[in-house]
């Protein structure tokens, strides 16, 4: 299986980042897909992508992190280094103040051109602004090979509308809210999206599964996201694996 989403870049969360990723190994994730949130993050990513041979990076700037984004210039020099998978997190937040949603366009911008021309995957993050995201996505007029909704919380609409896009192909990410007991909607919703476009994602430190609520999220979990995943969707875990691990090779290219 795969950790699409995680954050082993957070030294806050993980001090020692090589026991998260042999954990990972135990639970049978061999590959963790690593995002920043910044300059310094995507760094810290791709340094942990030189150090891990399981590990692969995401580069770019955070919705909540625009205010104080400046230009793509270190992020498109990290999209030289081979393990650079795709470029993100990038996108809108409402939920938070941290910055305007004039300064997430601006940084979503920005990165959304050097995806178009280096020809990269995007990953998107969006919290209570999938109306303006999929307006936004629609109406480009240049894209990336493919897009990631990391996390996806829109609705089934949304999602339709996305997977009508033919100028690139969208994948959406489960967490572990799939494996909550009151999330019904979001079981019934995963339900609807093809199978071919669903991709399994931590998120760590946020986002832990059941049973584990309250402790800090990590790539070993993973196999919990994928039960809760094949839960949904009436499916074997090793179909609902099998799956979401080819649909990642597809999404991210350079992953291999
Ligand atoms: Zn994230």
């Amino acid at each position: 299986m795969i950790d699409t989403h995680c954050h082993l870049n957070l030294t806050d969360h993980f001090p020692d980042p090589s026991a998260a990723v042999d954990r990972a190994l135990h639970a049978d994730v061999d590959r963790i897909i690593v995002v920043g949130i910044d300059d310094e993050t995507s760094q810290l990513a791709v340094d942990l992508a030189d150090r891990f041979d399981a590990v692969f990076a995401c580069v770019g700037w955070h919705p909540t992190s625009a205010a104080k984004y400046e230009n793509t210039q270190r992020i498109e020099a990290l999209c030289k280094h081979p393990k650079v998978v795709a470029i993100g997190e990038i996108g809108l937040d409402y939920h938070w103040d941290y910055s305007t949603p004039e300064q997430q366009l601006v940084a979503t911008n920005a990165h959304w051109a050097l995806a178009c021309e280096l020809q990269m995957p995007v990953v998107f993050h969006c919290r209570e602004a999938y109306d303006d995201l999929i307006d936004w996505l629609e109406s480009r007029d240049a894209y990336p090979p493919t897009c990631v909704l990391h996390c996806f919380a829109g609705d089934v609409s949304h999602a339709r509308r996305a997977l009508a896009i033919e100028e690139t192909e969208v994948f959406f990410g489960i967490d572990g809210p799939i494996t909550f007991k009151n999330a019904t909607a979001l079981r019934d919703i995963a339900a609807e999206l093809p199978l071919d476009r669903l991709l399994l994602e931590t998120d760590s430190p946020y986002l832990t599964p059941h049973p584990h609520r309250g402790k800090p999220n990590e790539p070993a979990m993973i196999p919990l996201i994928c039960d809760g995943l094949a839960a949904a969707l009436s499916i074997s875990a090793a179909e609902a694996a099998a799956a979401t691990t080819a649909n990642a090779f597809r999404a991210f290219p350079r992953l291999r």
